[in-house]
């Protein structure tokens, strides 16, 4: 057995959520979004339709579920933010304005990481165990602020398919790791000029189903990213729901959250990992703290 899990599960599977609303079109893009109505209402049916419709979908399928939210979107859409929280859903960081990193050295990093646990913290009553970068952006250094802050887990890194460690210099940071393969966003997402076209979900629920089957063969960790402004739509609501149904017909699955994946992960230390495959992440130090 590649990872063990507990109770003898085969594999784990999450249902995670980025509830970025305009955020990271306000970082990316902030003289377009002080005028664009456009690019702005199509981000706001998050927060308008697709927050509810998920949690619909969670209670219908009496699962809990993992939400990362920009402190930009807990401040802007806070009852939708607290219905989330008020649901029993996990809540983990998300940035501020879903910065992305790269634009970003470790003085600037680390004052949007006490920005938004301060509006988590005052706004929400939560401190995240968990954080997510926004557009899965990570530097360097990014994993020690992290363990500096008492996080128990990252979920941004593809270094793998089952929970690993990253090292820092307080000690190893659990990383839940995700693919692009299975996030909504370059499946789902019209962007003039890309190369991708807006997915059949039938298409979707086939390349979705098989790499659940083929993880959960390998004892992974299935973490499947939606945004509700993408994935809130009614075709593909029913696509999450059916990719649900399908996998809860394999015996031994954990359908849990990131944080209690993390939980467990630590509470091995480190040693649910073993065989071809398993391994550590090899510490990558940053020779100067650039910009
Ligand atoms: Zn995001």
């Amino acid at each position: 057995m590649r990872y063990r899990w507990p109770d003898g599960h085969q594999s784990a599977a999450v249902l995670s959520f980025d509830f970025d609303a305009e955020s990271g079109f306000i970082f990316r893009e902030p003289e377009k979004a002080k005028r664009s109505l456009a690019g702005l209402e199509e981000r706001r049916f998050g927060p308008r339709v697709g927050v509810d419709r998920m949690l619909r979908l969670l209670d219908r399928l009496k699962l809990r579920a993992s939400f990362y939210i920009p402190g930009w979107t807990v401040e802007n859409h806070l009852a939708e933010s607290k219905r989330i929280r008020d649901a029993g859903h996990e809540i983990g960081a998300h940035g501020n304005v879903h910065e992305a990193v790269d634009f970003l050295d470790a003085a600037q990093e680390e004052k949007i990481m006490r920005d938004q646990l301060a509006i988590l913290r005052d706004l929400l009553g939560v401190r995240p165990v968990g954080y997510r970068s926004p557009s899965w952006d990570v530097n360097v250094w990014t994993p020690e602020i992290l363990k500096s802050h008492e996080f128990l887990y990252d979920s941004s890194l593809m270094g793998n398919d089952i929970p690993y460690d990253v090292p820092t210099d307080h000690g190893p940071l659990t990383e839940i790791p995700v693919q692009w393969l299975l996030d909504d966003a370059p499946l789902f997402r019209h962007v003039y000029g890309a190369t991708n076209a807006i997915a059949d979900p039938a298409r979707v629920f086939d390349l979705w189903s098989r790499e659940f089957t083929g993880m959960h063969a390998e004892n992974g960790c299935f973490v499947l990213t939606c945004h509700p402004f993408v994935s809130g739509r009614a075709s593909r609501i029913a696509l999450v729901e059916d990719l649900v149904r399908f996998m809860r017909k394999q015996r031994g699955v954990w359908f849990t959250t990131c944080d209690e994946v993390a939980r467990w992960h630590a509470s091995t230390g480190g040693r649910a990992s073993s065989g071809a495959g398993a391994g550590k992440a090899r510490a990558a130090k940053p020779a100067a703290r650039r910009r």
